[in-house]
């Protein structure tokens, strides 16, 4: 029995603690660092001011919807030169990064400037219902998939990739573990176009003290499901998709990919278990391995989707996320699945959320998702 079950002991898990009091773990899954010859304590020595702590949270009363009111993000790094990437390992005549290390395989730490923080000094409620606010409480988490600046996800090989599940796992489960924690989100944001401030390849997990708004909505779906039918929603669905067959993109013996039948996004594919399973956690070996493999196969073919007027791929920018179980509820009727979405709707022109979508929340595509599908299977 090993203290963090979800790593095995393909890669090596060990955490230390930065300057400012945060916590930074490596996954190691290459030599030398499984033999122990690398990976020695490296202190980080940087002048920093003490845990980040977190803000407020305050009650939307006219929808129910909690926002963070994370001012001090304002100060956030924001498209560093190359020589100061924060995530780059520390070394080779460059700026001390977030990472003290000189070489890693893949790294998490609790973010510099969190939206949720595991301690808070926020002082000062409301009395009135109408102005209900919390203190914002949970952790939010930084993953680098390599320390290679220029790569991408979807450039990792299937072992880096693998350590990743892995990882996302591990994570999940401590995370999950809090007592503050209602709902773990893991996710990626790719490209310029949608908002990315740092280019290393990386991802982020946040652990929100309240389960948010489109968790929430599937959760009813899934309830109301199981009220009606007895059965579970996400098997029914898969069923539904494989039997019409025109938007499944890859089939895999344990994992699917299919364009959503009613797909909100230029470009969105769904990628989900044949089991029920509640979260990342329950995944066993086998579906981890294909996990892995069938995840890269997805992200080359939304790589190859456009061309420009070249003809070469264009990277596509996307945004991947890890849709969970609830922590503490609906754990049986919820499945877990992977939602990739982008608001590239041609070379060169980006799918806005403007009045309607934005305004309330009502969603108009102008791609259908069956030749989204068809696409996607040509540039397989
Ligand atoms: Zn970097």
């Amino acid at each position: 029995m090993t203290e963090h079950p979800e790593v095995g002991t393909r890669v090596q898990r060990t955490s230390t603690t930065l300057a400012d009091g945060r916590e930074l773990i490596y996954f190691d899954d290459s030599e030398p660092y499984l033999s122990g010859a690398a990976r020695r304590e490296v202190v980080d020595e940087r002048p920093l001011d003490g845990r980040p702590t977190a803000g407020t949270m305050r009650l939307d009363a006219l929808t129910g919807d909690w926002v963070s009111i994370a001012d001090h993000r304002q100060n956030r790094t924001f498209m560093p030169p190359a020589g100061e990437c924060p995530l780059c390992p520390t070394g080779g005549g460059t700026m001390p990064s977030e990472i003290p290390a000189h070489e890693y395989d893949v790294v998490v730490f609790e973010n510099r400037f969190p939206s949720f923080a595991t301690e808070s000094t926020a002082t000062g409620s409301s009395d009135d219902p109408l102005l209900g606010n919390a203190p914002a409480l949970g952790r939010c988490e930084v993953v680098c998939f390599t320390s290679d600046h220029g790569a991408s996800f979807s450039s990792l090989s299937p072992a880096r990739a693998r350590t990743v599940v892995d990882v996302w796992a591990d994570r999940t489960l401590e995370l999950s573990a809090l007592d503050a924690v209602e709902d773990v989100f893991i996710f990626e944001n790719r490209g310029e176009e949608i908002g990315v401030t740092l280019h290393h390849p990386h991802g982020q997990i946040y652990a929100y003290p309240f389960v948010p708004a489109r968790t929430a909505a599937l959760l009813r779906q899934a309830t109301e499901h199981h009220r009606k039918t007895g059965r579970l929603l996400g098997a029914d669905l898969l069923a539904a998709e494989l039997e019409a067959g025109s938007r499944v993109v890859i089939k895999g013996a344990h994992w699917t990919a299919y364009v959503p039948y009613a797909a909100r996004w230029p470009l969105e594919v769904h990628l989900v278990p044949k089991r029920d399973v509640p979260d990342l956690v329950a995944l066993d070996d086998d579906e981890r391995d294909e996990l892995a493999e069938v995840y890269l196969d997805l992200l080359h073919r939304l790589d190859r989707y456009y061309e420009g007027p070249d003809g070469a791929p264009i990277d596509l920018p996307y945004i991947a996320g890890w849709h969970q179980a609830p922590v503490r509820q609906g754990r049986e009727v919820s499945r877990l699945h992977l939602q990739v979405m982008s608001i590239l709707r041609a070379p060169g022109r980006l799918k806005y959320l403007a009045g309607s979508e934005s305004g309330v929340g009502a969603w108009v595509n102008d791609v259908s998702p069956e030749a989204v599908a068809a696409r996607l299977r040509e540039v397989g």
